[in-house]
């Protein structure tokens, strides 16, 4: 029998081992989800509330249980880890407060009697997950999914298989019905076998792009509907009036955050050449004060990356990166203790052609680029295979919302690092991914937009 194995990222010492799913298995668990998608889809909104606000419930209760878990097996800090437990709950409350309006008939004016367009759930959906907020990224998923009326199967990602389990517990606990979410403990090998039931109607997949252009080709091969929520590398141009203590201070947090492993952190910071030099000054002394250690402190400001192959990888990148040209301001050493550590690194003078440029560089791991002026800032910002989110930082905030209508990115943001925010939808372009999670246009995605006309 195949296992998934936990790690400690922290100790690198086996947490669990769980035995994967035979394909019958799993088969039979999503033929039990298309089963109760019969009974699920007729039942009212307001019982899907009522059983919705009861998970936000079981959020709040085990927030300690469940931050806990979440730092265990990925390594996000435990305050960190805390906060997303917070999120989901607050998730659960925004669909249970918005669904009726989220989903209400549009009329619309016509030479028939009556015409609208209303919005059916379409079965049973397939998510695909990451690790990187083990319990936010599945529920930012599933909660729109199920208050829709659809059911949902997830295969999350191998290193979060204890998460995986406490989400289908909590679905199950909150009293929703068997089969209205499941966990599929499968590896990725096996995805493919699952798009390819009839049961499936649609895929949504966050992660790699690597992982985003198989799973959309095996479904684009069933004409199964994909969202794909891929990496990113987002660019903050830092303009000449911007106030340099609040811009670096974002640039620790938005690099450092989630131990560097956040699809939209800040990533590349393109820098008008005026103030180049003491942006760079301000944000080595502040990448050099943020304390790593364990993500169970309470002190700690980042933790490990969540698996020690990763660390690996993303070194490659850096030492690639200055191999290159890119001049290394600080970190860039693996250091000698056990775990998954990366030190806060910070690459300067990058420009296009380097591998820290143009790749996502996933862990805490900062590109500083120089730009002559903001027209040139601009066009290295747009200079990506990427489009997911983008900012600037700037005393001019009507300056900042031009140079923002410009980026190339599903999330512009200027003054604040981007966030997901269930009230705006949120996703990507280019190789980022399409289609959108969140708000009205999330919640679509997974429904039968369709229009009644009667004579
Ligand atoms: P990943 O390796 O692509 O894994 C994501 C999920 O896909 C896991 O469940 C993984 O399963 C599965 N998977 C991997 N290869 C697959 C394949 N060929 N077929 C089917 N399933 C496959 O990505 P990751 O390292 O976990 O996450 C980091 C990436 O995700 C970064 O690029 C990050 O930017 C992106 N991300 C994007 C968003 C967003 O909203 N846009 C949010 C978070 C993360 P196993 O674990 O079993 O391999």
């Amino acid at each position: 029998m195949e296992k998934t194995i936990l790690i400690n990222p922290a100790t690198e010492e086996e947490i669990a081992s769980y035995d994967r799913l035979s394909k019958s298995e799993a088969t039979s668990r999503i033929a039990t989800a298309h089963q109760t998608f019969q009974n699920w889809k007729k039942t009212s909104l307001d019982e899907r509330i009522t059983l919705m606000r009861k998970l936000a419930d079981i959020f709040d209760q085990n927030k300690e249980t469940y931050a806990k878990m979440a730092t265990q097996e990925m390594g996000k800090t435990i305050g960190q880890a805390r906060s997303e437990i917070e999120k989901c709950a607050m998730i659960c409350r925004y669909y249970a407060d918005n669904i009726h309006t989220l989903v209400k008939d549009d009329m619309v004016a016509t030479e028939a009697t009556k015409s609208y367009v209303t919005f059916q759930p379409l079965g049973v959906i397939l998510a695909v997950m990451p690790w990187n907020f083990p319990f936010y990224q599945v529920i930012r998923f599933a909660v729109p999914a199920v208050m829709a009326g659809n059911t949902g199967v997830l295969k999350h990602a191998s290193n979060v298989q204890g998460c995986a389990m406490a989400l289908e517990n909590a679905f199950a606990k909150a009293g929703f019905p068997t089969g209205v979410f499941t966990n599929l403990n499968i590896a990725s090998d096996a995805v493919e076998n699952v798009i390819e039931n009839d049961h499936i109607v649609a895929v949504t997949l966050t992660g790699s792009d690597p992982a985003g252009r198989s799973v959309a080709s095996i479904a684009g091969k069933h004409l199964k509907k994909t969202v794909l929520e891929l990496g990113g590398s987002d660019a903050y141009i830092v303009l000449d009036d911007a106030d340099l203590d609040k811009a670096t201070d974002l640039a620790t947090y938005g690099r450092l955050q989630n131990n560097g492993q956040t699809c939209i952190a800040a990533k590349r910071f393109v820098v008008l050449a005026s103030i180049y030099d003491e942006f760079i000054t301000q944000y080595t002394q502040k990448m050099e004060a943020a304390t790593m250690g364990d993500p169970l402190d309470e002190n700690t400001y980042y933790g490990p990356m969540a698996r020690v192959d990763l660390r690996d990888e993303l070194h490659e990148q850096v030492e690639e990166t200055i191999a290159q040209g890119g001049r290394l301001v600080t970190g860039g050493k693996i250091p000698k203790q056990k775990g998954a550590y990366y030190p806060a690194t910070i690459l300067a003078d990058l420009t296009p052609g380097m591998t820290g440029f143009d790749q996502e560089l996933f862990g805490p791991v900062a590109s500083v680029i120089k730009a002559k002026d903001e027209e040139e800032a601009i066009r290295l910002a747009n200079n990506s295979q990427f489009g997911l989110g983008s900012g600037v930082i700037t005393g001019d905030s009507l300056r900042g919302e031009q140079i923002a209508l410009r980026l190339e990115a599903g999330n512009s943001f200027v003054n604040k690092l981007v966030a997901s925010d269930p009230r705006l939808p949120f996703g990507g372009i280019k190789t980022s991914g399409y289609g959108r999670e969140l708000a009205k246009y999330g919640i679509r995605e997974f429904m039968n937009t369709k229009s009644i006309w009667i004579e």
